[in-house]
């Protein structure tokens, strides 16, 4: 492998500036039909054994950041169930193969994580397939801008909680019985939680509510041995941008306001999923790691 995450390169210049051309998809995206692609970690992601032998259940697995987790966590040595909705099999089809290319087990569970039953059976399936489980990475995510309130319907509302934060909770409530202490939950969460979009108010919401949950259920699990961290994301060019996620007239700019200068590549998320999932982080609890190129945080 050339270029990983290991060789020495100014950050700037990993990845160009993207200047990615107005283009829709209906929801949920595809990364297979997305211009330009992005950098999942296929051809750059370096494993070192960081995992070895641990049963991971991913959402959102199929496409962008959760895809650039599930090539990580089997390059480290992980088996991975894949999570994702029915009409994105092509793009979770790709990552069974890449997981699989490592030597790992793929397991691809497709359903709407809307629906508490699908969330218990999810979690109940990821098990008994994987004959465990020690890494639960909440990460799927329902994201659409709508400009003025008024437009912003009761269902897109419903659903965008449902998607971002209930399943969160239900899928956790049914692994928590099968996490024994060592095991690690990590939430995906945004920059949004601090700096809102006007255009995302119910995303934005349930972003803040994920690092909220994130800090409450970590204290409740700490005695247990079991750690719940935070990933936030800035702008990550994923097929979630393109399906309705920014504003047409967003996109050409997309992550250029950021102090790096450009969009993160999904792949440069991955050490921080890793990190959180591994005992070299024993000591990390209730901490959202912000990887957002360079915006201030609280
Ligand atoms: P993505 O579209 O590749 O991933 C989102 C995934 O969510 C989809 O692939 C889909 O499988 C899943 N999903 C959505 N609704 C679902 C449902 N009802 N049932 C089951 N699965 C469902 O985009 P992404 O950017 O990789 O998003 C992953 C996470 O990262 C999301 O939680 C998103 O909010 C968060 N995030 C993304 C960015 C970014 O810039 N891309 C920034 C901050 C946070
Ligand atoms: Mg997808």
């Amino acid at each position: 492998m050339g270029n990983d995450q290991y060789t020495f390169q100014d950050p700037t210049k990993r990845y160009p500036q993207i200047s990615p051309p107005k283009q829709d998809q209906p929801e949920p995206g595809l990364d297979k039909t997305l211009e330009p692609q992005t950098d999942r970690g296929e051809q750059s992601y370096r494993g070192t054994g960081r995992l070895e032998g641990r049963r991971a259940l991913i959402t959102g697995a199929d496409s962008g950041i959760g895809a650039a987790v599930a090539i990580a966590y089997a390059r480290e040595g992980a088996d991975v169930t894949l999570s994702y909705l029915p009409e994105e099999e092509e793009d979770a089809q790709h990552v069974s193969r890449v997981i699989e290319e490592a030597g790992r087990k793929a397991v691809r569970i497709p359903g709407d994580l809307k629906d508490s039953a699908m969330c218990r059976e999810l979690v109940q399936r990821a098990v008994e397939e994987l004959g465990g489980l020690d890494i639960l990475v909440n990460n799927a995510g329902k994201q659409l801008a709508v400009d003025k309130l008024e437009d912003l319907s009761d269902e897109q509302f419903d659903h965008t909680l449902k998607t971002n934060l209930y399943a969160m909770f239900w899928i956790t409530k049914a692994a928590l019985p099968h996490l024994a202490p060592g095991s690690t939950i990590i939430n995906t969460t945004s920059v949004q939680a601090y700096n809102p979009s006007p255009t995302l108010i119910d995303y934005a919401t349930t972003k803040a509510g994920i690092n909220n949950f994130t800090k409450g259920l970590a204290q409740q699990l700490a005695p247990r041995g079991i750690r719940v961290n935070a990933v936030a994301p800035g702008p990550f060019w994923t097929p979630l941008q393109v399906s309705d996620g920014q504003p047409k007239e967003a996109l050409p700019e997309f992550g250029q306001s950021t102090p790096l200068g450009r969009a993160g590549q999904p792949t440069e998320l991955a050490p921080a999923y890793v990190f959180l999932a591994s005992p070299e982080s024993s000591y990390v609890l209730g901490e959202t790691l912000n990887v957002n190129g360079g915006t201030p945080t609280p």
